[in-house]
């Protein structure tokens, strides 16, 4: 499905003109930035490769571009693939030799390796070492490859579909989280900056309450936003232009979109609140689960508009409220 709002990448995001470069660029995430400066200053200091990190967090919240910035601070090669494309050991071990020593190594979305390539990654991490099978049958035989000592930095929407090895092989663990409205302003303000385009205060911040808590639906909704305003030929992005170019992207006023719309309207009216399970959720929407669980539900959840419980999936009455229905009298808090 296409929708505006929805974190996944998309070509717009190859436009790299809005990244941070530096760590000092990268807005929000104040903990983890204070904690990777310390952590990378040291393995400089040292002339020792950083350990291993694990960027978790839904979509569009700075993953990459934080493993991006951590290559630069340590003035070491980046290379940079995802799960789902390393389909054999093979290409993982081609990947892993061409590293040179300290080199930043980037694996998106790791929870969908394939256990094959899994095991090679494991003596990989922890002794820099290939462990490679030659050949097939009682001819087979082991060899070990030295690699360079490099930094694996993963990033997964998804903690729960890590193994327990491979969880615990990384040393630096790192939890993102929603961005602020203000940390939002900051950025979308930046971002008008680096595109020319004259935005005032509201103006910034009325797109970066609508964004969803995340930075790269800021970036996609100032872009919209400085397509409406050239057409009507406004001389600044302030709050009436930003909130009429939103509201025809109908995207709402807490920065929902038509499917998350769709998933409240369909526990709320056909469920009377819930509990319903994630399964029939899916099959209603026509969406996929994993889109469902890793896209929609994270902001749902962290507003507090639904809740997870065993049984399924529950409304909140501030749902109800928002959507405009009345409040179920067998809806909770
Ligand atoms: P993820 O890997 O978590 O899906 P990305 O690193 O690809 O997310 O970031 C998505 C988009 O948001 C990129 O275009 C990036 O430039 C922008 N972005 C992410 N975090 C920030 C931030 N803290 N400040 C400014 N822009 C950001």
């Amino acid at each position: 499905a296409s929708r505006l709002i929805s974190p996944d990448k998309r070509g717009e995001d190859v436009d790299a003109t809005l990244r941070p470069q530096r760590l000092d660029d990268f807005v929000g995430q104040a903990a983890a930035r204070a904690n990777l400066k310390v952590f990378i200053e040291a393995a400089k200091a040292r002339g020792e490769a950083l350990d291993h990190v694990l960027f978790v967090g839904p979509p569009g919240l700075g993953k990459t571009t934080l493993a991006q910035i951590m290559a630069k601070e340590l003035g070491v090669n980046f290379r940079s693939t995802s799960g789902p494309v390393i389909a054999k050991a093979g290409d993982l071990a081609a990947l892993l030799t061409n590293l040179e020593e300290r080199d930043v190594l980037f694996i998106d979305e790791i929870h969908r390796l394939s256990p094959a390539v899994e095991e090679i990654l494991y003596p990989a991490m922890e002794d820099f070492q290939l462990d490679l099978i030659i050949g097939e049958g009682p001819a087979a035989r082991s060899v070990k490859i030295d690699l360079s000592k490099f930094t694996l930095v993963a990033a997964t929407t998804r903690l729960g579909l890590l193994t327990t090895p491979l969880r615990d092989r990384f040393g630096i663990p790192v939890r993102l989280n929603f961005y602020t409205v203000d940390e939002l302003e900051q950025i979308v303000a930046r971002g008008a900056r680096l595109m020319s385009l004259p935005m005032s205060e509201d103006g910034a911040k009325e797109i970066a309450r609508r964004a969803r808590g995340t930075p790269r639906i800021a970036g996609r909704l100032l872009r919209r936003v400085r397509d409406f305003a050239d057409v009507a030929g406004a001389a600044i992005v302030n709050r009436q232009v930003a909130d009429a170019a939103l509201s025809r992207l109908e995207v709402d006023s807490l920065g929902l979109d038509q499917l998350d719309r769709r998933y409240l309207e369909l526990i709320a009216l056909n469920f009377g609140g819930g509990p319903v399970g994630i399964e029939t959720i899916a099959a209603a929407l026509s969406e996929p689960r994993d889109a469902i669980e890793d896209i929609v539900e994270p902001y749902l959840l962290q507003q507090g508009f639904i809740q997870r419980t065993p049984r399924g999936r529950l409304l909140t009455q501030h749902a109800f409220r928002h959507m405009g229905f009345a409040v179920p009298a067998t809806v909770q808090g």
